[in-house]
């Protein structure tokens, strides 16, 4: 583990070295490892050098904030003025928004340079990133294996040192799994923590932008200058969070810990033996395990693809080749021309889930998909309502199982949604949850452990991920390449 962000603060601040030198150190890394990792579809050298450059003038004047000069990337579903933002779709070919996205609006008047817009799942949909309309990103850690997604592409160029940090956004998962399958840290803080302003809609009602980064360290001090109330998204909120990097450093003695077995039914067994073990560290040093029951679960996941279909296919209904990017050649009228245009830009996964979503959604089958899906998703809130009156937070595993090899799960659709069975119920809940490595499996693998608390209760998760960081040994390591400071 290396706490990146803190390192590289100190050298600008103390004028060790510039941000101009080391973005160029950045490119270099980029030029030479992304051809192989493919975690970068779109670079932004130019607008990252004069980014440097405004940085290194900050740092001058003695005003700079903790991420000023600091080189990162972003998820290509969160838009940039003037820089391509194309959801790794054929239908957002060369699409360039007018305007920022919150969190980039509010990194850039940090000082934040920007390196590039990162590969992912087509409009996010997926869990391996192979769907993106630019090829999948490579898994640094052994690429015949796949980076997880739909971040794949953020996680991979954070784990490869190509970016000091990264953005990506969890509908039911996407930052925390890829994170997960790279060994790095993935937050997916809870739902209204963060402005989803100019974050291009998925299931607008599980979206949430998280950090992934090294450290916990790291993830906590970018969650906190991205973190606050937006006027331009309803569902944010104003949240008193206090001093979340002092909150660090408190001790788990006390806290009680839940753990349940419907997480790790079907779970491979090297993972559940790491899992269980970094459990027990909060136990040797004074949390209380409690095991209890989360029955709702299995109905997690259909829960789950009932709603984010349903609000992907009303999302997804503004891509009509008049507004954005790619539009077909010939046609012989406006319906055709959208049909046309659809057909052509769309990939087969989200085709796929834009008919589950509408066919949920028509009127002879709403009541016995959408609407029982929203009962359900209420008895899931509840359900973990009940455990928090008890608990502090819940350890589970990230995923049921490490990266899979690449092309593996493209077979079946089902599969895949099968796996995201540890981390949709968080966005159904909209409750925060923070993914750590936590050892290797037997194919030295990188294993995820979720750490999941409270509505607005990132402090606790991030304090007890930090405690489990410096407390274990650390059996994932820092990649070799890339830029090393
Ligand atoms: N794998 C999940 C899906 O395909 C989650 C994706 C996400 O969080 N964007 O929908």
């Amino acid at each position: 583990m290396r706490e990146i962000i803190s390192e590289l603060t100190q050298k600008l601040h103390n004028g060790e070295i510039s941000s101009v030198e080391l973005t160029k150190q950045y490119i270099k890394s980029i030029e030479e490892t992304n051809p192989t990792l493919n975690a970068y579809v779109h670079t932004t050298f130019e607008t990252a050098l004069q980014g440097a450059d405004v940085a290194d003038k900050m740092l001058k004047e003695g005003k700079a904030s903790a991420l000023c000069g600091i080189p990162m990337a972003l998820k290509d579903n969160i838009c940039t003025d003037g820089l391509l933002t194309t959801c790794c779709s054929k239908i957002l070919d060369g699409f360039k928004p007018y305007y920022d996205a919150a969190v980039w609006e509010k990194l850039k008047i940090q000082g934040a340079v920007l390196l590039g817009k990162t590969n992912m799942d087509e409009f996010a949909m997926g869990s391996t990133s192979e769907s993106s309309c630019y090829g999948a990103p490579l898994n640094p850690r052994n690429t015949a294996h796949v980076t997880g997604g739909s971040s794949g592409g953020s996680a991979a160029a954070v784990c490869s040192n190509m970016a000091a940090y990264a953005l990506g956004s969890d509908t039911g998962g996407s930052v925390r799994q890829p994170a997960s399958f790279c060994g790095i840290v993935g937050l997916k803080p809870t739902y209204g923590a963060v402005s989803r302003y100019g974050l291009i809609a998925y299931g607008s009602s599980l979206d949430q932008i998280g950090p992934l980064t090294y450290s916990v360290k790291d993830a906590a001090i970018v969650f906190d200058a991205i973190k606050g109330a937006d006027r331009r998204d309803q569902t944010s909120k104003a949240f008193d969070y206090g001093n979340i990097l002092e909150g660090l450093n408190q001790d788990v003695k006390g806290k009680k810990i839940g753990v349940a077995e419907e997480f790790f039914d079907g779970i491979d067994e090297d993972m559940k033996a790491q899992i269980l073990e970094g459990i027990k560290l909060f136990e040797k040093n004074g949390a209380e395990i409690i095991n209890i029951k989360l029955p709702a679960l299995k109905l997690a996941l259909p829960v789950y693809y009932i709603i984010a279909c349903a609000e992907a296919s009303s999302n997804l209904g503004r891509y009509d080749g008049i507004r954005y990017g790619h539009r077909t050649d010939s046609y012989d009228s406006i319906d055709d021309m959208i049909y046309k245009t659809r057909s052509e830009g769309f990939g087969d996964e989200v085709k796929r889930r834009i008919m589950l979503g509408t066919y949920v959604l028509s009127s002879g089958y709403y009541d016995a998909y959408y609407k029982k899906a929203i009962v359900i998703r209420e008895e899931i809130n509840r359900e973990f309502n009940d455990i928090f009156e008890k608990c502090d937070v819940l350890i589970a595993p990230t995923a049921p199982h490490t990266a899979f090899p690449l092309n593996f799960r493209g077979a079946s659709p089902v599969e895949m949604y099968l796996s995201d069975i540890c981390t949709v119920p968080i966005n159904i809940a909209g409750i925060p949850s923070i993914s750590v490595p936590c050892g290797k499996d037997a194919k030295g693998l990188p294993i995820g452990m979720q750490i999941i608390g409270k509505k607005f209760d990132e402090a606790t998760i991030l304090n007890m991920a930090y405690f489990y960081e410096q407390n274990s040994e650390d059996k994932v390591g820092i990649y070799e390449g890339g830029v090393r400071i």
